[in-house]
């Protein structure tokens, strides 16, 4: 088969609607949600910097817990928060269904 050039090539997937992310639910794909200890909370915001889907939701500069709606339960925030002394400020739980 005879290579095509860039112009003959099939499109791929287009984006009509930007910023439509923001309708899909995406917290109804979590298995484990996480938990915030707050006594044990330090207010670095890691968990807010590693998120990857803007969850952890920041009041007057303070972690004020997540938004599950879109919290996919990776456990990333879990994993990366020091907590205070040792004492995680986040932990895993499983989902009840
Ligand atoms: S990473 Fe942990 S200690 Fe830091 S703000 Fe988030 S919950 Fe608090
Ligand atoms: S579990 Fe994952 S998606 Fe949910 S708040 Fe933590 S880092 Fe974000």
């Amino acid at each position: 088969m005879k290579p095509r050039g860039i112009r003959e090539l099939d499109a791929g997937p287009v984006i009509t609607n930007p910023g439509n992310s923001i309708l899909i639910k995406t917290g109804s794909w979590r298995s484990f949600m996480p938990v915030s200890l707050k006594e044990n909370c330090i207010n670095c915001l890691f968990c807010w910097l590693y998120c990857p889907d803007m969850a952890v939701k920041v009041n007057d500069g303070k972690m004020d817990g997540f938004d599950y709606d879109y919290c996919k339960g990776c456990g990333i925030c879990a994993l990366e928060c020091p907590g205070k002394k040792g004492k995680k400020a986040i932990v895993m739980q499983e989902e009840d269904k």
